[in-house]
């Protein structure tokens, strides 16, 4: 369980956050009204991820989204906003839980994705792969049929049955041309599907993409390195904070 303190920091007149012997500022100085009490409420997080709000004094009020009256204890939602004070100075439940308490993030999609883009990878390489074999044949047919005239000369005198290979040679130069003239949209398509990949591949937190991190890689390390939010494991059965829309 983790219990936030919310007040006013008299002096820069900041939002102050207290959860044991850490403080947090947040906000410019002076955005804070004298309305808000310097410890003024507190959330608690209990060990389910459930979320609970109550004021310190019987003399504050505070005000909840959605509810639209003054409370002293209820349970709210990560999407919840509190207005502390008659001067209703507003502070997300987000704001303040997720400056102690990392976000959770769902993040098994991801899996999908990554194998997906990279199925289309292989797929382009071993098109390629195929092309180059292509190319290969007809130029070891054009080397044999050149070489065959020049060492074989005297025995075959005149009558190289080797020289059909150069039809051959040609044949396949020419489907490569057309398959190349075919394929010419490809790179169009290569260009958008990574585009596709680098927008889905990011963090649902705060949207950073993952880079060519593979995604076996990705959950061992357990967070989102820019924002810091933590991925959910698939065998993990604890109840996780309800995902930023
Ligand atoms: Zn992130």
């Amino acid at each position: 369980m983790i219990k936030i303190i919310i007040g006013r920091e008299p002096e820069s007149l900041r939002l102050k956050l207290v959860s044991g012997k850490t403080t947090k500022l947040m906000g410019e100085p002076g955005s804070v009204p004298k309305g808000v009490s310097r410890e003024h409420a507190a959330i608690t997080v209990d060990d389910n991820d459930r979320i609970f709000v109550e004021n310190l004094n019987g003399s504050n009020v505070t005000f909840v989204t959605g509810k639209q009256f003054d409370i002293m204890k209820c349970e709210v939602g990560l999407g919840d906003t509190l207005f502390l004070g008659q001067c209703r100075f507003p502070v997300t439940v987000e704001s303040v839980v997720h400056s102690f308490v990392k976000a959770k993030v769902e993040v098994s999609h991801l899996e999908w994705i990554w194998n997906d883009y990279n199925d289309f990878n292989l797929k382009e390489q071993k098109k390629m792969q195929r092309l180059n074999l292509w190319r290969t044949v007809s130029s070891l047919l054009t080397t044999t049929a050149i070489a065959s005239g020049i060492l074989l000369a005297d025995s075959l005198k005149g009558n190289n049955p080797f020289k059909y290979l150069y039809g051959g040679a040609l044949v396949i130069m020419f489907g490569i041309t057309i398959w190349t003239f075919l394929q010419s949209g490809n790179a169009e398509k290569k260009r958008e599907r990574l585009e596709r990949f680098q927008e889905e591949y990011s963090c649902p937190q705060c949207g950073v993409y993952f880079g060519m991190m593979p995604y076996k890689v990705l959950v061992k390390r357990g967070k989102c390195g820019n924002c810091g939010a933590q991925f959910k494991t698939p065998q993990g059965n604890h109840r996780n904070y309800p995902l930023r829309h």
